[in-house]
Formats: structure tokens, sequence, C-alpha cells
């Protein structure tokens, strides 16, 4: 009787484990797509200017896209 209690304590541990792994794993894939996501809207706003020569931040305004440094339409 008492190895089978000792059974489901161990059994009841392992699974408690096991939701605890599944849940950090959820949630370090959902940070990491968080970050992605991050990186690909910097990505989205930074755009190379030909007037600048070099990558500049991207600004909008009335649906066209302009250099944040020098107004160039992009
Ligand atoms: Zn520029």
């Amino acid at each position: 009787m008492t190895y089978f209690l000792i059974f489901i304590a161990l059994l009841i541990a392992f699974f408690i484990a096991l939701v605890t792994a599944f849940i950090t794993v959820i949630y370090l894939v959902c940070k990491m797509e968080l970050a992605e996501q991050e990186e690909e809207d910097q990505w989205l706003f930074k755009a190379h200017c030909f007037e600048c020569e070099i990558e500049m931040p991207v600004k909008e305004k009335n649906g066209s896209l302009y250099c944040s440094n020098c107004g160039l339409r992009h």
C-alpha cells in the first residue's frame, strides 16, 4: 500500500513537472514570436535612402513614405 502511494505521488509530481515544462515552452515560443514581430516592424520603418545613402527611419504621411532625415519620398 505504501509503495502504491509513493507511486501515485511520483506520478503526480511527474505530471506537474510535465505541465510546467509545457507552459514554459509555450511562453518561450510566444516570446520569440513577439520579438520577431518587433524586428519586422522595425524593418518596415527603416529603408535605404538614396539621398542620405544610408538606412534611415521612414515616416508615413498621407499614405506615402518619407525619409525622416532629408524628407525624400520612397
Ligand atoms: Zn534621406
